[in-house]
């Protein structure tokens, strides 16, 4: 006997698999009903444009909750999240797989869209086509504003949905750009949240979903760029484990030197992220762990027009709470230290 509360959507999968079809159970009257009423589902819309997949990749690399939990069972007691449509996860392709995505952008103001890359603008957005209708291609940007304008949120994944990022790079040949300038020729008004990162770690993803599922959009606190504050809220600068190089003026010259990698360009004194204690690959190591400065992938100046080894000035500077306070607008590495 089926009951209303205990039936993930994992366990119908599993019972599906076993005993009977899932249109089978879909026969017993009243069972979709009961399904439904189970689990609160958010339907999602992952769309992917100008971008290297390298964002849907890092988030599928989510280790708790893994990516099958993320996408099949509940985020939160309760709730999950139903994926319709992503190019690359999913196992329907072509007009089927556009059709799911028909389906779900009927619910307007129901589903949550993620876009992942920059979106093509030169030519009508010619550069860029998802899928066709009648024979004629349906560009990324026609998907991002229909889509966009009917969701009651849009998730921009990774730093070229967010600002641009590569593909928006000059010379910008297809005139690329971010979901937020998208939506700002078109006047269309959805929320928009920001999840930077080249490519974005998968909590940062995960977490803002969850959050999401828990108390809604507004929970979600963003700073300037619209990025959660959660994860998005602290300088790299401030918390990384060779910041007592740069506070006593040790530099590194080459990059297998143990020391703070600043005068090698790195971007931690202008980069908000909390990767220096969140880590990477499930907690194990991050960029300056591994010898390479931070190379600032989740700012708006990402991938900087000059070189990623250009060394940035100082423009704030926190000292450690056991220092004396430190008042500067602009302060050279050899001050600080
Ligand atoms: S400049 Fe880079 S390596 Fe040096 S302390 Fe700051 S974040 Fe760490
Ligand atoms: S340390 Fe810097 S470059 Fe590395 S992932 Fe974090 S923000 Fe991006």
């Amino acid at each position: 006997m089926l009951k209303e509360s205990f039936l993930s959507r994992r366990d119908f999968l599993k019972l599906s698999a076993t005993s009977l079809t899932a249109a089978s159970l879909l026969q017993i009257p009243g069972f979709a009903k009961r399904l439904e009423a189970a689990v609160a589902e958010i339907p999602v819309i992952w769309i992917q444009t100008g971008s290297c997949t390298g964002c849907v990749v890092s988030i599928a690399n989510a280790v708790s909750p893994k990516i099958q939990e993320i996408l099949l069972d509940q985020v939160i007691p309760g709730k999950h999240i139903s994926l319709a449509y992503n190019a690359t996860l999913m196992a329907a392709a072509g007009d089927l797989a556009i059709q799911a995505m028909e389906k779900v952008a009927e619910k307007k103001g129901q589903f949550v869209l993620i876009a992942e890359g920059a979106f093509a603008t030169k030519d009508d957005g010619l550069y860029c086509q998802i899928g066709e209708k009648n024979g004629k291609g349906i560009t990324g940007l026609e998907h991002l504003i229909n889509l966009g304008s009917n969701a009651m949120a849009v998730l921009a994944l990774g730093t070229c949905a967010c600002y641009g990022g590569i593909p928006a790079a000059p010379p910008n040949p297809t005139g690329c750009k971010s979901v937020t300038q998208v939506f700002t020729d078109n006047s269309i008004k959805t929320p928009v949240i920001n999840i930077p990162g080249c490519p974005p770690h998968p909590d940062w993803f995960v977490g803002t979903v969850a959050t999401i599922l828990i108390g809604g959009l507004e929970a979600v606190k963003v700073d300037i760029h619209g990025r959660p504050l959660a994860f998005f809220g602290s300088l790299i600068h401030d918390n990384c484990a060779r910041r007592g190089h740069f506070d006593a003026g040790r530099f590194a010259k080459k990059f297998s030197d143990p020391y703070c990698l600043y005068e090698l360009g790195c971007k931690g004194p202008v980069t908000s992220a909390d990767c220096p204690t969140r880590l990477w690959n499930n907690g194990n190591n991050w960029c300056v762990g591994c010898g390479h400065g931070c190379i600032g992938c989740v700012e708006p100046e990402f991938p900087y027009e000059k070189s990623l080894y250009t060394v940035v000035p100082i423009e704030k500077v926190t000292p450690p709470a056991t220092y004396p306070a430190v008042e500067a607008k602009q302060i050279s590495p050899s001050v600080t230290g």
